[in-house]
């Protein structure tokens, strides 16, 4: 009876294993190759823009694009961490910030050359499905919506993670589909939302670049008809910048086009993976009836280097990687595990990534659903713990003031609304609530001195 009861344990714990899975997201690696120790603060790297670096040292400044030493120690910390993982997300960004005089095709070709070799030397039989980002190309965010030699010969550097069909497509357009690791059922569509990106003069007045929407609308049709289940990976995400206030990415009407095919789409999609922020968010989908139908991840990027957007106060971050853990019969996220290297620390000691985070542990939620996200949204916008948590997290530990009643603004509406008429409208509702807010206490006491006066 006992071995009965025992075999049968075994039994459940094996295929509770069995169906549980991982996958690396990595992104926004941004090797800067002329990173160097040198005496004069303005000279350690080009990506500082002369901007004095305050801390360097043999892992990076946060001033800085990443050096080859942190790029070699975030891939091999994946090693160590998960040296088996089902398969892996790199969704792009490989060139510093640095202006398009300096770099040129080659360079840029160079550099996702070595990121591409070092991810393969490491990873030698690990899957990778891989996007662009707008600095993997030149000039920088001008990705094209037909043939050219960027999108030909990165093809060729990734024509062991490529199947034909998808080689010919992203030689096209820089996109492609492929079944998720060949099994039946599971489908990834890697994007090159870069063609909606509004700094991409090239592609500004086409109304469907290298035909990319109705493509993936077929795509996803064809999906749907074959019962399959459904994962998206880009670069540049729709919605908005959660680090400043009305900073969206898309152009309107690719923004709104995009929207349309997720929420057309919703039932056989189970999770979008995107870079491009740095920082560490998700933004939610909703159903005309307000339910959440979908969630997009953001994962934050290896490189520190703090951004020079006008408007965003210290936008720097530590360096991070992310496993995600879903359930291979439905694909459906079960958790989200940051690590991240303190970059000050690693400086000055040794360098150490470690766990970051868990998403269920941390939001006390039971897994990564578009329900849980939800939640995890709701708990941001109405518990200042919750918030500060997430808040902290978003600059992977970085920045650790306050959030205050505007920057909860900034990130619940940027979590909650990708629309940019519902963002606005969001602005304005959260806006007052946190006014209201802030006005309570004053209203109480003048009540109450009223009360006392009467
Ligand atoms: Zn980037
Ligand atoms: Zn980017």
């Amino acid at each position: 009876m006992m071995w009965k009861t025992l075999l049968g344990l075994l039994f459940t714990c094996t295929k509770v294993l069995a169906l549980s899975g991982n996958f690396w997201h990595i992104t926004d690696l941004h090797w800067d190759p002329t990173y160097n120790l040198t005496d004069n603060p303005e000279n350690v790297c080009a990506s500082s823009g002369k901007r004095p670096t305050s801390s360097a040292g043999r892992f990076g400044d946060y001033h800085c694009d990443s050096p080859w030493n942190l790029i070699n120690s975030s891939v091999y910390a994946m090693k160590d961490i998960m040296p088996d993982p089902d398969f892996i997300v790199w969704t792009g960004d490989d060139t510093p910030h640095i202006p398009n005089e300096d770099l040129g095709e080659e360079a840029v070709l160079h550099i996702i050359g070595n990121l591409t070799h070092i991810i393969k030397l490491v990873f030698p039989t690990t899957k990778v499905y891989s996007a662009l980002g707008n600095h993997d190309y030149h000039p920088k965010s001008q990705l094209p919506a037909v043939q050219n030699n960027i999108y030909e010969r990165t093809a060729g550097m990734w024509q062991d993670w490529l199947e034909p069909e998808s080689q010919k497509t992203f030689r096209n357009g820089g996109y492609y589909t492929e079944r998720l690791l060949n099994r039946p059922g599971f489908r990834m569509v890697v994007l090159n939302t870069n063609l909606y990106y509004d700094q991409n003069k090239v592609t500004e007045d086409m109304a469907d670049p290298a035909n990319q929407f109705s493509w993936t609308d077929q795509v996803l049709t064809d999906a749907a008809k074959n019962r399959e289940k459904v994962y998206i990976i880009g670069h540049v995400p729709p919605g908005f910048f959660e680090k400043k206030r009305s900073k969206p990415w898309f152009r309107p009407h690719f923004n709104k086009r995009y929207l349309e095919l997720v929420q057309k789409h919703h039932s056989i999609i189970i999770g979008q993976f995107f870079g491009h922020h740095h920082t560490d968010s998700f933004r939610m989908f909703y159903s005309p009836d307000d339910s959440p139908i979908n969630v997009m991840f953001l994962t934050p990027g290896v490189t520190p280097w703090k951004t020079t957007l006008p408007g965003v106060v210290d936008g720097a971050n530590n360096p991070g990687i992310r496993v995600f853990e879903y359930d291979t019969q439905t694909l459906l996220v079960k958790d989200v595990v940051t690590y991240y290297l303190n970059l000050t620390r690693a400086n000055i000691a040794q360098s150490r990534w470690e766990k970051e985070y868990r998403l269920t542990e941390s939001f006390r939620v039971p897994d990564a659903s578009p329900t849980s996200m939800h939640r995890v949204l709701d708990r941001m916008a109405n518990s200042h713990c919750y918030l500060q948590k997430y808040y902290e997290f978003n600059s992977v530990n970085y920045g650790l003031a306050e959030c205050d009643s505007h920057c909860r603004v900034d990130h619940v509406c940027a979590a909650r609304e990708v629309d940019f008429d519902r963002y606005e409208h969001c602005l304005e509702k959260e806006g007052a609530i946190s006014i209201g807010a802030a006005l309570l206490p004053i209203i109480t006491t003048a009540l109450s001195l009223v009360w006392l006066s009467s």
